[in-house]
């Protein structure tokens, strides 16, 4: 099996990347709307596209069927996501194998979120505590991996301080990290001053930051409840005026991630990873927007 470009060489070949994140869908039905969804997105030439990991045995198994899926059917460079929950080593080192096996190359490396009804995260037994520890063991066990990490611009839920978990985040990338994409986030301002944070603190590796264009007001106040990021009250205004019209919510949200898109790329940033949820219509309409 031919071994995918890393990422780290393509952040060296080109100015701006643009990628995409899928998650896997629960059945068949979801992965033929997913099929159909890629090959639509075919068009707009993204870099790489990723895969997240879910915490059950179905969704990992959907997870690996997806990443093949994307990878040789449609052609993408994918990154597969791997998370430390409900593994032991030996588990993480086959994943790691099979992911080599198969010739991927980059992976996006997390500690996971606990699984559905679980508020702490457990580490199985033999099991891994944090995310550096899975870079650790991914890079003793393949060294030519190129692995991404999760940086979070409003400090991680769990984290007692910004600082604490900046420091954290370094450990991660001195653990062999070749760079990191952001949670989401709506105010680019937060975005550069999570940036000047880090290249304070010595991490010198690209920061990419995450982007989700919004599709409804309650999932996305759901989302943001959950990792902590900001909504600003200029958004939630205009989300609000919109009330029940999905149409021009969704119009609403593409237009909020063009403009945050717009400035970091004239800002220099290395690249812009989209949470699409899976749906083709806001990165094509964003990627057309940004050509125009
Ligand atoms: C880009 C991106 C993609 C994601 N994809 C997925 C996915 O596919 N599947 C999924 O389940 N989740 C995913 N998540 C969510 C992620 O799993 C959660 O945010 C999780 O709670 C933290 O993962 P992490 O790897 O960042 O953790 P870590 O880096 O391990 O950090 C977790 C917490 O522990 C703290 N910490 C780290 N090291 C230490 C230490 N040595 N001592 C004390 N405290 C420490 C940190 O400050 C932080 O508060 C994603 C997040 C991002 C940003």
């Amino acid at each position: 099996m031919t071994a995918d470009r890393t990422i780290s060489e393509l952040f060296a070949s080109k100015r701006t990347l643009r990628s995409l994140e899928f998650f896997p869908p629960k059945d068949e039905t979801g992965v033929e709307a997913l099929r159909q969804t890629a090959t639509a997105l075919k068009r707009i030439t993204p870099d790489f596209v990723s895969v997240t990991y879910g915490a059950g045995g179905s969704t990992r198994e959907r997870t690996a069927q997806v990443s093949r899926l994307l990878r040789e059917e449609i052609g993408f460079t994918v990154m597969p996501h791997l998370t430390c929950v409900g593994h032991n080593r030996a588990e993480l080192e086959s994943v790691a194998d099979q992911l080599h096996a198969g010739g991927y190359r980059n992976i996006m490396t997390l500690r996971g979120d606990p699984p559905k009804g679980q508020t702490e995260f457990v580490p199985d037994q033999d099991g891994l505590r944090y995310g550096r520890d899975l870079v650790a063991l991914l890079k003793a066990r393949h060294p030519d991996f190129c692995l991404g990490v999760g940086g979070y611009p409003e400090k991680h839920p769990e984290a007692p301080s910004l600082e604490a978990d900046l420091d954290h985040l370094k450990a991660k990338v001195d653990a062999g990290a070749a760079f990191i994409t952001t949670q989401l986030f709506f105010d680019n301002a937060v975005y550069y001053r999570f940036v000047g944070q880090c290249r304070a603190r010595g991490i010198a590796v690209p920061i990419v930051p995450g982007i989700m264009p919004v599709l409804s007001l309650k999932q996305i106040r759901r989302f943001t409840d959950m990792c902590g990021a900001t909504l600003p009250g200029k958004l939630i205004r205009r989300l609000e005026a919109a009330g029940e019209t999905p149409e021009i919510v969704e119009t609403i949200g593409i237009e909020w991630a063009l403009t945050q898109i717009r400035d970091l790329v004239e800002r220099g940033a290395p690249g812009y990873h989209l949470y699409i949820m899976n749906r083709a219509k806001s990165a094509l309409t964003l990627a057309a927007g940004l050509a125009a």
